[in-house]
């Protein structure tokens, strides 16, 4: 049984999911004690315990303690099973983090899956469908195994009401390893604003605004269709495409808060990152860190990649990957260029 204290490195709900997930890939289980303890509300929250669910649906687990608000969980994973799967957050809580809770053991299993999801589609702290679509997927299809995703219906916060559909088909083989140094040339950046119940002007002035800020105009624009069902809720993306990676940035509008904030907060974060020259933003940084694991792992070669920084919650998903896995990461650089190396411990 591995121990993990959940209030060790940032303390929040990635423990959980980097341990659920490996717990699944491996068949090892673990009890974990101070969940989310550095967050302001600890403990299993909605999203988190949807999180719980859907791995031991998935893999048969015997749980103990998943329950809301609870501080303490202990999971024995069972064989992961292939399949058709529907899992809902029940709130507007992210289903893209569930998504990524499951999304590696089914990498690995012996068949195909398929998954509707439905949540929160576009969170604030959460990759959003997008990122996940443009950023995640093509980097795990390069691992060797089959990603498609679709987008069925935004999801925002309060509402949720999002809906997500994944298939995932499992590599031939041991998932391949590859270096990530370079970006490469640029070959496309646009912006877009999904913002479906709000008045087309508001769209039209963030883009505007964002427009003005980083060079964009004409086609690189674009006020991403919506209908107005879907909800209250402004979600502005811009996302940068080179030839190896591509990044998604994405900022969120709310009630009382302008156009021009929220447009200052995405090109603070665009321009972070283009002013450095290594391959992964920040988020990417530490979402990557999962997949190429368990392929440096299952192949039994090493890896690396660079990043523009290297956060705490990069850090802590390190650790929780080494409890799992007989990995070591290492780290050298600085901000601007970081290098993270995954190999056999
Ligand atoms: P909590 O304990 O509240 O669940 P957490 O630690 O799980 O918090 P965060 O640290 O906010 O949550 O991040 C969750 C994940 O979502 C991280 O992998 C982070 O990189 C990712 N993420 C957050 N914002 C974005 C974004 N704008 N684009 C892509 N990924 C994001």
């Amino acid at each position: 049984m591995i121990e993990i204290d959940g209030s060790a490195g940032e303390g929040g709900g990635q423990v959980l999911r980097t341990a659920l997930a490996l717990s699944m890939c491996t068949g090892q289980p673990f009890a974990l004690t101070r969940i989310r303890a550095g967050r302001a509300k600890p403990g299993l929250m909605r999203q988190h315990l949807t999180c719980v669910q859907a791995a031991a649906q998935v893999c048969g687990a015997a749980v103990q303690g998943a329950a809301l608000n609870a501080h303490a969980l202990a999971f024995a994973p069972g064989p992961v099973r292939a399949g058709d799967y529907a899992f809902s957050v029940g709130t507007a809580g992210s289903c893209t983090l569930v998504l990524q809770t499951v999304w590696p053991a089914l990498l690995m299993a012996d068949a195909p899956s398929r998954l509707k999801l439905a949540g929160g589609t576009h969170n604030p702290m959460a990759p959003p469908f997008h990122f996940l679509a443009r950023s995640y997927a093509p980097l795990v299809r390069r691992l060797g195994a089959g990603v498609e995703l679709q987008l069925r219906r935004l999801g925002f916060y309060p509402a949720g009401g999002g809906e997500i559909e994944a298939t995932i088909q499992p590599a031939p083989g041991p998932l391949q390893p590859f270096d990530l140094h370079e970006r490469g040339a640029r070959v496309d950046g646009f912006a877009e604003c999904f913002a479906p119940a709000l008045p087309r002007a508001v769209v039209r002035r963030e883009l505007e605004l964002l427009g003005a800020a980083l060079g964009w105009n004409g086609p690189q624009l674009r006020e991403a269709p919506g209908r107005q069902n879907e909800g209250p809720g402004n979600a502005l993306l811009a996302t940068l495409a080179y030839q190896n990676v591509c990044e998604v940035f994405t900022a969120f509008g709310e009630k009382g808060v302008s156009a021009e904030t929220v447009v200052r907060d995405l090109v603070r974060e665009v321009r972070a990152y283009q002013v450095g020259t290594a391959a992964l933003g920040p988020h990417l940084a530490d979402q990557w860190a999962l997949p190429l694991a368990l392929a440096v792992w299952q192949s039994g070669r090493e890896a690396a990649y660079t990043c523009t920084e290297l956060t705490p919650h990069a850090k802590t998903n390190f650790d929780v990957i080494e409890r799992f896995l007989p990995l070591r990461f290492s780290t050298a650089g600085a901000d601007g260029c970081w290098t993270v190396r995954v190999r056999g411990a």
